[in-house]
């Protein structure tokens, strides 16, 4: 790929966005420029790899990561960390399964065939060539066909089946041909030449290299023309041509160098060492195997950092995931005991109240004896405390009512639907038929649609209309329900000009059963604003007071806009 082509590929880059149709294009135009710059400037693949890899995770782009995943492997394989690149690529192979892209999976089953070579399992990466090779055949896949077939006769030439090596080399030369790929011909020019090299046909060799080295310096490819620079090096090192072999293999170390290729330095050295061994240079060549064992610690060291590394993350990403699994965990096992527990309680409370009810009716119904068979012959006292019985029994009846009730509601599920809020409010007041003396306000234009359980809200209007009408001792009780925006949710006050709370009391008033007034006052039993402010957090909303005695009170509360229930 030309210098502009990656220019090009750079500045599109700063022109897309993160995120959809365009955020796939970047993961894309990301891979592309990794992928380019390999062979001129393995720290850029990297980093460009990276952020692919980062991004096509992020929108789930499988086969963007998967490719991402295969240009790391490639760059940990031209730094000659040979472990790191075959995981790497196996990551890669996996998501590409994974996301059922067939020429992925070819792409990385060749990439480890090269991996396996360098790993010294030649077997293995025959095995990976062959199978990249034949889906590619399949999927008329010519180029990268023909790059396995060469990569196969890479293996055979290590192993010194030259005539084989040359066989398949030959075969992908001529695909490689009838498409006109430029970019891989000079790499198949070397490797032929090193096949020929190896049979001892030098001249043959020495063409073929030649070739490359042309080639290479058109296209730019460094990779291809240090290769090149070291087979003819090699090559004239055979012919004991040793000035020129120094030219070529020094041209390649600078090459080497430049691409920041450790692995290429190493083996630019081995040749060298060849090299000067012939010539019976032994204390430069000395100086050359020095070179190459401290290259090759400085690679075994950035690998076991890289390692070590990985491990660190991987250890860190664990530790998160085993946390946020427990936290979960416990989440779940504490919702769940919540949930049992209320469960029982309140099927305890419906058994009690049922139970209660019993021996309720016996007193109720012996009352009513007492009082047709023996009420005449009560004295003045007598009668009083018959009066106090029945009132006792009357309440006591009441508050098991209302306990029961309280029970029910929160057994009921909520049930959404939409509805004007005006409309609770007059079936509201249709049930509690306010007393001619009070007036109740609102404007139904002002007020919201709700998403709301229709019939609980309604009992909340209930609630609130009916005790700002009962906690009340004006000749003219007002009531006013207005309604505002509050964002996410719609707030409402229901305002009286009744008797006031005292402050100190704002929270006691929601409790169940808790009345701030003494019975003959008022009549109640202390369950309403619970049930009220039950049915309020059920919708994901909040409720409170402000009020100032004499004068009057407010009752505010929320309601989400979209249905949010909780239990
Ligand atoms: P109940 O009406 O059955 O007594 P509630 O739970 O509805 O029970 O109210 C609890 C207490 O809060 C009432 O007993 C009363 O003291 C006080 N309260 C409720 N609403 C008002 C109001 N609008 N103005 C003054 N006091 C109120």
């Amino acid at each position: 790929m030309t210098n502009e082509r990656i220019k090009e590929l750079e500045v599109k880059l700063t022109e897309l966005d993160d995120k959809g149709k365009q955020g796939l294009k970047k993961v894309d135009v990301l891979n592309e420029l990794a992928f380019a710059l390999y062979s001129t400037d393995l720290d850029r693949t990297r980093d460009y790899a990276t952020k692919a890899i980062e991004l096509a995770e992020r929108l789930e782009y499988k086969k963007g990561e998967a490719r991402g995943y295969r240009t790391i492997g490639v760059y940990f394989w031209l730094k000659g960390a040979f472990h790191e690149a075959l995981e790497k690529t196996l990551k890669s192979l996996k998501i590409s399964e994974e996301a059922g892209d067939e020429d992925g999976c070819a792409s990385s089953l060749n990439n480890m065939g090269l991996i396996n070579m360098n790993l010294g399992k030649p077997d293995l990466a025959l095995e990976d060539h062959r199978k990249a090779s034949e889906i590619f055949e399949r999927l008329g896949n010519t180029e990268s066909q023909a790059k396995t077939l060469t990569n196969i006769g890479i293996i055979y030439d290590a192993q010194e089946a030259y005539e084989e090596a040359l066989k398949y080399f030959l075969r992908g030369l001529k695909l490689h041909e009838e498409i006109d790929n430029k970019t891989v011909l000079a790499g198949s020019h070397s490797y032929i030449g090193s096949s020929y090299r190896g049979k001892g046909d030098y001249n043959k060799a020495l063409e073929h290299y030649l070739m490359a080295v042309d080639i290479s310096e058109s296209t730019g490819k460094k990779l291809d023309a240090a290769i090149a620079y070291k087979g003819i090096g090699s090559l004239y090192t055979k012919l004991q041509q040793y000035d020129q072999a120094v030219d070529y293999l020094e041209k390649a170390l600078d090459l080497a160098r430049q691409m920041k290729s450790k692995h290429q330095e190493i083996s630019v050295y081995r040749y060298l060492l060849e090299m000067y061994e012939a010539r019976q240079d032994y204390k430069t060549a000395l100086e050359c195997l020095k070179k190459v064992h401290s290259l090759e610690s400085q690679i075994f060291s950035e690998e076991s950092d890289a390692k070590i590394a990985r491990l660190q993350v991987m250890y860190e990403t664990e530790k998160k995931e085993k946390e946020a699994e427990i936290y979960r965990l416990k989440n779940v096992e504490l919702e769940e005991m919540v949930a049992r527990r209320t469960a029982e309680l309140e099927e305890l409370i419906y058994v009690t109240s049922h139970d209660l009810r019993t021996p309720l009716r016996a007193i109720s119904g012996f009352s009513q004896f007492l009082y047709e068979d023996y009420f005449d012959r009560f004295d003045k006292e007598g009668k009083n405390y018959y009066d106090l019985l029945l009132k006792a029994v009357t309440r006591m009846e009441r508050l098991l009512d209302d306990l029961l009730s309280v029970n029910a509601l929160s057994r009921k599920k909520v049930k959404f639907s939409t509805v004007p809020s005006s409309k609770l409010i007059k079936r509201a007041l249709e049930i509690l038929n306010p007393p001619k003396d009070s007036e109740v306000k609102f404007d139904p234009e002002e007020l919201p649609l709700l998403h709301c359980d229709q019939s609980k809200i309604t009992d909340v209007f209930y609630h609130l209309i009916s005790n700002g009408l009962k906690f009340n001792k004006r000749t003219h009780k007002r009531i006013k329900i207005t309604a505002r925006d509050s964002g996410k949710s719609h707030e409402f006050a229901v305002e009286d000009n009744g008797i006031g709370i005292e402050e100190r009391h704002y929270e006691r008033i929601f409790q169940t059963f808790q009345r701030l007034h003494q019975l003959g006052d008022y009549e109640g039993t202390g369950v309403g604003l619970s049930m009220v402010k039950r049915v309020i957090v059920e919708h994901g909303g909040k409720i409170w007071v402000e009020s100032r005695i004499g004068k009057g009170s407010v009752f505010r509360f929320t309601l989400p806009k979209k249905s949010h229930q909780r239990r």
